[in-house]
């Protein structure tokens, strides 16, 4: 996973032995050295995530990090400080500044990567879920105030540790603190609750005797109910390699034991800003959204959306050079179908026809029906040859999927049809969405006069 990352720090020897240590790792690092810079490549850049030393000259990391996060279109972007600072009072500053964590030099013995890697690979669900959200609003379909990054926010928050003693000043601290916390020390009664439960974290504890910490988050992580739900460990120390395991799992955060009150507080602060942050980008993504951009038939995404999300995927893709592909996708002799077993008939086997699609392709991948009984779909970070495979998967599951003529037929037997397929990929700064159609609409009608139920890739 490749990513960008800006590195603020005053002192140029540690930006460097920064930068060396990112660069080795393969991320794209940009450097400031100092807040006003920092502020404007953020806002030009637009990095992944955001290093930041807390003490520079004029402009403080402190205030830095608050601008960033006053900042809507700067504010989603994680935050880590990085400061010879480790009292707990500073620790509490940064993370109530917005920072999404806040790690001490040095930082040999500190889960630096694990941590960027967790922060990066949540930005990146986010990003996807911003970016649906800015063609809701292109399209006129979202209007909403904006995010205000302040807002007091409570929780329903779980609680698994079996040291009841720390379970329970957990929840006093939180209840105090107007969040509505449950302790649960047996992990099985844990699972049964967080399914029911409507949880908004769950604070999960690493060092149960009889459990282990990780693989109930695990668990959690694989739960319909509780995919989404972010998750907090508890760790003796920092070194713990589990905790990088945890992060690298998709744990959201850690909290230290000897847990401090002001931090469990901040540490919750951030979680519940985040899962409230992505709620909304996902109601928006599902209420308005859906409802105007979707094609009624089939329930893919309409012409309309895919057009305009297009140009966002590949405007991203070519700043972050990262590959997109698309594919056209035609049923051959639909005509026949309707001619043979009703209009009606044939909207059923379009239905089921696209449910496939749907169920060949990964979730950020984005399908449409392009009109009549032709479909497109959108692969983000994917190239040309995996783009050929999955158009070859659907291919292979219309020739041999028996489509279901539904009841009010008479006839018993499935229906057999094929489809054909052309594809094609972003090829440089030039490409717009009308030319990536066109290629793939090319490379489809080569498939057609080939003899239909085949794949053709574009050869440009
Ligand atoms: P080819 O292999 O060349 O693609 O042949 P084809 O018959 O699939 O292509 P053609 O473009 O000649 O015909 C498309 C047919 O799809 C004609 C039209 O009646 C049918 N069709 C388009 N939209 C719908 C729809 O919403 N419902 C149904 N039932 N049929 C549709
Ligand atoms: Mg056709
Ligand atoms: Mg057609």
């Amino acid at each position: 996973m490749t990513a960008c990352v800006l590195v603020v720090d005053d002192v140029p020897a540690n930006v460097k032995l920064l930068e060396a240590k990112l660069s080795a790792e393969y991320y794209h690092v940009l450097t400031a050295t100092n807040g006003q810079m920092a502020l404007e490549i953020a806002e030009a850049e637009m990095p992944d995530i955001i290093l930041l030393d807390v003490m520079m000259p004029v402009m403080d990391g402190f205030t830095v990090c608050r601008k960033l996060k006053a900042n809507s279109r700067l504010h989603h972007i994680p935050v880590v400080m990085i400061t010879a600072l480790d009292q707990p009072s500073d620790r509490v500053e940064g993370l109530l500044a917005g920072a999404d964590d806040f790690i001490s030099k040095p930082i040999k013995n500190n889960p630096l990567f694990p941590r960027v890697r967790s922060l990066i690979r949540l930005k990146m669900m986010t990003d996807e879920l911003r970016a649906r959200e800015v063609t809701g609003k292109n399209l006129g379909l979202i209007d909403q105030p904006e995010w205000d990054e302040g807002k007091q926010l409570f929780g329903r928050i779980l609680i698994v540790d079996d040291q009841t003693r720390s379970s329970a000043r957990i929840c006093s601290i939180l209840s105090e603190a107007g969040h509505s916390p449950k302790a649960e020390s047996d992990c099985a009664q844990a699972l049964r609750l967080a399914k029911e439960g409507d949880f908004d974290l769950m604070i999960i504890s690493l060092t149960m005797r009889n459990y282990d910490g990780l693989r109930l988050c695990s668990q959690f992580r694989t739960m319909d109910e509780t995919r989404t739900v972010p998750l907090l460990i508890i760790v003796e120390d920092t070194e713990d390699s589990r905790l990088a395991r945890g992060l690298d799992m998709g744990v959201n955060d850690y909290l230290v034991r000897p847990i401090e009150n002001n931090e469990l507080i901040a540490r919750v602060r951030t979680q519940l800003r985040w899962r409230s942050y992505e709620e909304r980008l996902r109601q928006n993504l599902h209420l308005s959204l859906q409802m105007a951009v979707t094609d009624g038939l089939t329930g893919l995404y309409n012409r309309r959306y895919m057009e305009t999300h297009l140009q966002i995927l590949m405007d991203r893709a070519k700043r972050d050079n990262r590959p997109l592909s698309l594919l056209m996708i035609d049923i051959d002799y639909f005509k026949n179908i309707n001619d043979m077993y009703g209009h009606d008939v044939g909207d059923k086997i379009l239905q089921q026809f696209a449910q496939g699609i749907s169920r060949n392709i990964r979730g950020i991948d984005l399908a449409c029906r392009f009109g009549g009984e032709e479909f497109v779909v959108i692969m983000p970070e994917t190239d040309m040859a995996i783009a050929s495979l999955v158009a070859e998967r659907i291919r292979q599951f219309t020739e041999t999927h028996a489509f279901d003529a539904g009841s009010g037929s008479s006839e018993a037997t499935p229906i057999a049809m094929t489809a054909s397929i052309g594809v094609t990929s972003l090829i440089g700064g030039d490409d717009t969405p009308a030319l990536m159609l066109k290629r793939a609409d090319m490379a489809l009608y080569r498939a057609k006069s080939d003899g239909r139920n085949r794949v053709s890739e574009d050869v440009g």
